[in-house]
């Protein structure tokens, strides 16, 4: 069932693209190349006059918001997924504006819609706590029935109760919605994945996305070895796209657009099919000895220098 809508959300600082008819977006082919655009053309930086984040509806339970490029480079994605219980919004944006009133606005419409009227909690974890993905962190910390995911591998891996990490994937039940939560360090010690059981899709953060995926030099055995339990994951599912974080890629295969691009014309979707993570997963395999720069149609893998001990602290809410 899953069809685009574009949500009108009406908040005075935040303007939307005209509502979309419907589109008859028919299920996907099992693990097929993506032909169909699955949303409404985001905002990529090149307008003066685009809002500062658009959110688009991909089904009546499940929000993609992006931050303009125009208030932060990366231009992130953050995604917001409703079951019957809780809310999960993961990631909050790069900081150079506020993403709490936007949240908060389409959880007040989602609990009006379904005439929900006790609160409904909010989670608020991340595909890995680099700071473009959890700077409007600090806007949540005093929001009521609000929990705040840690930063660090033991922190996530405590907060979802995965024993072995990053070996055990986890189910994490929104209320009639369940998720799988899959440990994936490499990019980032603390990265997961998280696999949507109701629309199947795959959640991918900044370990698979149209850009430059950077693997620091010395984790590159780390990012092979978690790219290989995703596709075993993935083995015996059925994967409709996978979304991540960012876009650096244009449409022209291979392409990025350069660093801190302060917008994106000719942008490639948003989506990845399947197939990319197959491929991926051979390149991880071929490169995992032998790190290099590893361009592809519709990703780049980027060696990194070896990252320092992170010293960044949890936010002030530790994960309950
Ligand atoms: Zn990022």
């Amino acid at each position: 069932m899953a069809f685009l809508r574009t949500l009108a959300v009406l908040a005075a600082a935040i303007t939307l693209a005209a509502p979309a008819a419907a589109l008859a977006q028919a299920q996907a082919p099992t693990q097929a190349k993506a032909k169909t655009p699955l949303f409404e053309p985001w905002i990529d930086g090149t307008s003066h006059t685009e809002p500062r984040m658009q959110v688009q509806r991909y089904d009546a339970d499940t929000y993609v918001i992006r931050q303009s490029i125009r208030t932060n480079f990366e231009g992130p994605f953050l995604y917001l997924l409703f079951g019957r219980d809780r809310v999960l919004l993961l990631d909050t944006g790069a900081g150079g504006l506020l993403v709490r009133p936007t949240i908060d606005r389409v959880i007040a419409d989602w609990c009006a819609e379904h005439h929900r009227t006790a609160p409904l909690p909010l989670v608020v974890a991340h595909s890995h706590s680099h700071g473009d993905h959890r700077a409007g962190d600090v806007e949540f910390k005093d929001r009521p029935d609000t929990v705040i995911v840690g930063w660090t591998a033991p922190e996530v891996a405590a907060f979802f109760k995965i024993a072995d990490w990053p070996h055990d994937v986890v189910k994490f039940d929104l209320g009639g919605r369940v998720l799988d939560i899959i440990p994936t360090p490499g990019h980032h010690p603390s990265h997961i994945m998280v696999f949507d059981e109701r629309t199947r899709l795959l959640l991918s953060g900044d370990t698979l996305y149209p850009g430059r995926l950077y693997v620091p030099l010395d984790q590159f055995g780390v990012y092979r070895d978690s790219i290989d339990r995703v596709v075993a994951f993935t083995k015996t599912r059925r994967v409709s796209h996978i979304l991540g974080a960012h876009i650096e890629m244009t449409t022209t295969p291979g392409k990025d657009f350069p660093f801190e691009a302060p917008g994106h014309p000719d942008e490639h979707a948003l989506e990845l099919p399947y197939s990319d993570l197959l491929e991926l997963q051979a390149a991880a395999q071929k490169l995992a000895d032998k790190p290099a720069y590893d361009k592809h149609n519709d990703f780049i893998v980027f060696p990194l220098p070896p990252t320092p001990p992170a010293k960044a602290a949890s936010p002030a809410q530790p994960a309950k």
